[in-house]
């Protein structure tokens, strides 16, 4: 049986050992540098809270992780965001702005709504429906996804919507983020409305109607997302998981490839997956594939922080609405959003009021700060926002270097010649947040299909060998 080395064990390269499993024509072993499987998903208990590391949640409109849930037993483990924790907010201007509803892609759709706000000034309204009037720039191919905007609708729906609502899912700079490859329905609706608003207008009516019961947007699991990878290694065979493996570089051998691992140890496959952040790929392959290591090394990555902090219900003098709010860059606090878990995920926050405040984005690393400045910050922020002054309850601080990659703009045209580096080398597949989409649900499908093609790889040889036979 032919076998195929996946290398790093976050989701992707879980996903992928997962779909080896399924399919059932190989073997597979997930090589792992540290201790523990999930890469960035990662949960840990404390007296009556669940506090994610990572990741809190995933989108369920894309359904590759719900489906692997279900496929791998923990379907009734799955827990929509609570009716609480509908909602969000916006901080501008000192005070909390509640986001006006319609919004598509963070434009509005709805007219009253969005005139009532008290988001954006008068004249910030009036430029944004100058929009209408505006022609198309004319320009083919990718843009920076701000200054796009900002032509369209004006610097204030930019600032204080578009950018917090869309740059947040990649801790991004929308100075310098890919609009194709981040929201391509952005230049789709200027081709083809010669307007963002009205574009945006005709996909919420043309939006598939909504399922009864409602679909939740989000999901978790129960015991949190650390669940997941847990679940999915009981459901891989143990032989095939090993912790503990960095792998250095890969090598062309024979008909298959040698890995060699950081301690000197020597693996052999006849596939390779590298489920890795770009930069460890771009170690990996540089002997084989220089002109790969080259593209993978200029992709940029953020750093971020994410303090996790209880309080007691009384400790605020008024409810707190919604599932949190979110800071557009500029507005003079240090964090960047904060998550109400009380209300987005209550049995996560059973020991009193948990928030879950997010620092750091592209270009503004939080992380030369230590844990009791960054700590201090945050509280300021809140005391700024929520008026909380009372000393939390717990809190906790978790650092994420390097963790986020920045799809800057020619990210798709970077990642398809870093593809073709490895033409020659069809049974070496990447897969991950570096390529195809940041979130859950999107680097689980990377994986698998970095499987699929990975296996189809393996059967051209034996087709070559029956063609020449016949
Ligand atoms: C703070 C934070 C919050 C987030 N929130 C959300 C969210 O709410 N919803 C959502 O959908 N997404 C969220 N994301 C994004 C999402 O979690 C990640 O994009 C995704 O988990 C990445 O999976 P991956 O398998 O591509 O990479 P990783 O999880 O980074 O896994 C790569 C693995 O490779 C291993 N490795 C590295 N080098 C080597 C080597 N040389 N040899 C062997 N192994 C190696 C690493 O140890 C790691 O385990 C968040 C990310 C962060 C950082």
């Amino acid at each position: 049986m032919s076998r195929i080395a996946i290398v790093g064990g976050g989701m992707a390269g879980l996903s992928a050992a997962w779909e080896i499993q399924r399919q059932g024509s190989a073997e597979a072993v997930v090589l792992e540098a540290s201790r523990n499987f999930g890469g960035k998903l990662r949960t840990e208990r404390v007296s009556g809270f669940l506090l994610e590391e990572g990741p809190d949640s995933f989108l369920v409109r894309k359904p590759a992780a719900v489906q692997l849930c279900r496929e791998i037993g923990i379907g009734d483990e799955l827990v929509p965001i609570s009716a609480n924790g509908q909602g969000s907010a916006i901080y501008s201007g000192g005070r909390l702005h509640a986001i006006p509803p319609g919004l598509m892609l963070g434009l509005p759709t709805e007219i009253w709504p969005f005139l009532r706000s008290g988001l954006l000034s008068f004249g910030g309204k009036a430029r944004a429906i100058g929009d209408l009037l505006i022609g198309p720039e004319g320009a083919e191919g990718d843009r920076p996804l701000g200054p796009f905007v900002a032509r369209r609708v004006g610097r204030q729906v930019l600032e204080r919507l578009v950018e917090p609502l869309l740059s947040g899912i990649y801790a991004g700079d929308v100075a310098a983020m890919s609009t194709e490859a981040t929201f391509p329905q952005l230049l789709e609706l200027e081709r083809r409305d010669g307007s963002l608003l009205k574009g945006a207008r005709r996909m919420r009516r043309t939006a598939p109607p909504v399922k009864t019961p409602r679909e939740p947007m989000f999901m978790t699991l129960r015991g949190g997302l650390g669940r997941l990878p847990e679940a999915l290694c009981a459901a891989l065979p143990a032989a095939w998981l090993r912790q503990e493996s960095q792998v250095a570089a890969v090598h062309a051998a024979n008909d298959g490839y040698l890995l060699t691992l950081v301690d000197g140890e020597e693996i052999a496959a006849d596939a390779v997956i590298l489920a890795l952040p770009a930069p460890k790929t771009a170690l990996a392959v540089q002997e084989i594939a220089p002109q790969t290591a080259l593209e993978l090394f200029s992709i940029p990555y953020a750093s971020l922080a994410v303090a996790s902090l209880a309080f007691a219900a009384e400790d605020f003098s008024a409810p707190l609405r919604g599932s949190g709010f979110l800071v557009p860059r500029g507005a003079g606090l240090q964090i960047t959003a904060c998550t109400y878990v009380v209300n987005k995920w209550p049995h996560e926050s059973e020991g009193g009021v948990l928030l879950r405040c997010y620092v750091g984005r592209a270009n503004e690393s939080p992380l030369q700060q230590g844990d009791e400045e960054l700590l201090a910050a945050v509280r300021e922020d809140l005391r700024r926002v929520l008026g909380v002054t009372a000393q939390p309850r717990l809190a906790r601080v978790f650092r994420w270097p390097d963790a986020m990659p920045q799809y800057t703009v020619g990210h798709l045209a970077r990642i398809a010649r870093a593809r073709a580096g490895l033409a020659k080398h069809p049974r070496i597949q990447l897969c991950g947040s570096a390529y195809d989409g940041v979130g859950i649900p999107d680097v689980i499908r990377q994986g698998r299909e970095a499987a699929q093609a990975a296996l189809s790889a393996l059967k051209e040889p034996a087709r070559e060998e029956s063609t020449r036979k016949s």
